[in-house]
């Protein structure tokens, strides 16, 4: 029985404080926080439970977090906030003697680039409070290193090739939306991609390398080449790996939409003078899409998300893909919002119950894929998630 502090009261956000809620025996008190209390509040009675509470709280005010965590005195935060407020955050724990976790790696807001290195270097300082933090524990990162971690267990002596494959087959009746936060979103698929061979780092441009993969219950669909971020963890934790790369589906629309973006100058997060206000154009352009986490009503179809692994099991190659599919309708009758919400917020639920009971134990700061990936995978299957697996099969890559 323990207390839990969700920041951030998103799609992801409402997702974990469904999913929280819904689990008495292992988060006995809930705080939800975040910088605009109406919208935990609103959340808060979704769920009707008497055991959450809302606050509001700026995530980049060290004070004022450490104010608010002694004030509730949990036991670890779940940050489903952005990425920019992962290290003041994980600043708090530290003062507070809090244990952290979070869904996406720390990003400068001036520079549209994400690496662990920020985080990674506050290992030390955790493991000298006997503190852990768990990184990345969406689904990807999160499941897809659960699934990496769990194949290499259980099916491989060896790895080598993993493709992380990411369908959205949903479809949501707007031109142009973002599953999750724009402004994340659109800094990440615009930036260069970029994969790992032979010992080091290949660049593309953006969305050079193209490909069309099938994916189960779906069908083809076409797949780009991105950079994202477990594959710099996944790379460091399993050297035997000579290749990894991550794809993720886009529609035509979409791309185009995209480009116009961009060409326009919208995309930039440069900030520009208007009416002697200063405005970074990617934030406003935030201000005027769809909210992410409102797009689950009329929502229909299917995300797929999973592992294509080949390597050599008792001295012969063999392949494995791990994936699951989520239902964009199930996933809105549950928590009202969408797949993409439910995909990341559930993952996050499972990692904070990993770290209650025990199961996940460790002093520093960790990524998913270096804990036990069994008991992750059992619960994926009992709390929304559930996942099949194919040998042998032709991967397509
Ligand atoms: P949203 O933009 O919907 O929600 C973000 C929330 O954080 C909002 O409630 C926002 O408050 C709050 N917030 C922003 N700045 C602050 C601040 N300074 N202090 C306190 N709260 C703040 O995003 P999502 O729910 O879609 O995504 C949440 C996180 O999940 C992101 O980090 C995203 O990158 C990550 N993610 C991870 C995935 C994975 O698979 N690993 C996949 C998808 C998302 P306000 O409402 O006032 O703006």
């Amino acid at each position: 029985m323990s207390k839990v502090m969700i920041i951030g009261a998103g799609g992801v956000g409402r997702v974990v404080a469904f999913k929280c809620a819904a689990h008495p025996e292992v988060f006995s008190e809930i705080l939800l926080a975040s910088r605009t209390k109406s919208k935990c509040d609103d959340i808060a009675a979704a769920i009707g439970s008497d055991r959450i509470t809302t606050a509001a709280v700026d995530a980049e005010n060290v004070p004022e977090l450490v104010s608010l965590i002694k004030s509730f005195g949990p036991i670890m935060i779940i940050n489903v906030a952005l990425p920019y407020q992962d290290l003041t955050i994980m600043e708090a724990c530290l003062e507070t003697g809090v244990h952290y976790l979070d869904t996406a790696n720390y990003e400068p807001k001036d520079e549209a680039k994400f690496e662990y290195s920020w985080q990674w270097a506050y290992h030390d300082r955790f493991k000298e409070k006997g503190l852990l933090a768990v990184l990345g524990c969406g689904f990807d990162p999160g499941v897809t290193s659960v699934y990496t971690k769990y194949a290499a267990k259980h099916h491989f002596d060896e790895i080598h090739y993993l493709d992380i494959v990411d369908a959205n087959a949903g479809d949501h009746g707007k031109a142009f939306a973002t599953n999750f936060n724009p402004e994340i979103n659109i800094r990440e698929v615009t930036q260069k991609g970029k994969y790992w061979e032979n010992g080091k780092w290949v660049e593309t441009e953006p969305h050079e390398i193209s490909a069309m993969l099938n994916y189960p219950e779906i069908g083809p669909k076409k797949s780009y080449l991105i950079y994202h971020e477990e594959l710099e963890s996944l790379v460091k934790n399993f050297p035997t790996l000579k290749r990894a790369r991550f794809w993720m589906t886009f529609g035509d629309e979409y791309l185009t939409h995209l480009r116009v973006i961009q060409n326009i100058g919208m995309a930039s997060i440069e900030p520009v003078m208007y009416n002697g206000v200063e405005i970074v154009p990617l934030q406003f352009l935030k201000a005027v899409l769809p909210n992410p986490g409102d797009l689950g009503e009329n929502y229909t179809g299917w995300t797929s998300i999973g592992c294509r692994i080949r390597g050599i099991k008792d001295g012969k190659e063999k392949t494995y893909y791990v994936w699951n599919n989520c239902s964009h309708e199930v996933a809105y009758k549950e928590t009202g919002t969408q797949g993409v919400s439910y995909t990341t917020g559930v993952p996050a639920t499972i990692g904070a119950m990993m770290m209650l009971t025990g199961e996940w134990k460790g002093e520093g700061v960790f990524n998913v894929e270096q804990f036990n990936p069994d008991p992750f995978m059992a619960l994926l299957n009992t709390e929304g998630l559930p996942w099949k697996e194919a040998h042998d099969i032709d991967l397509e890559l």
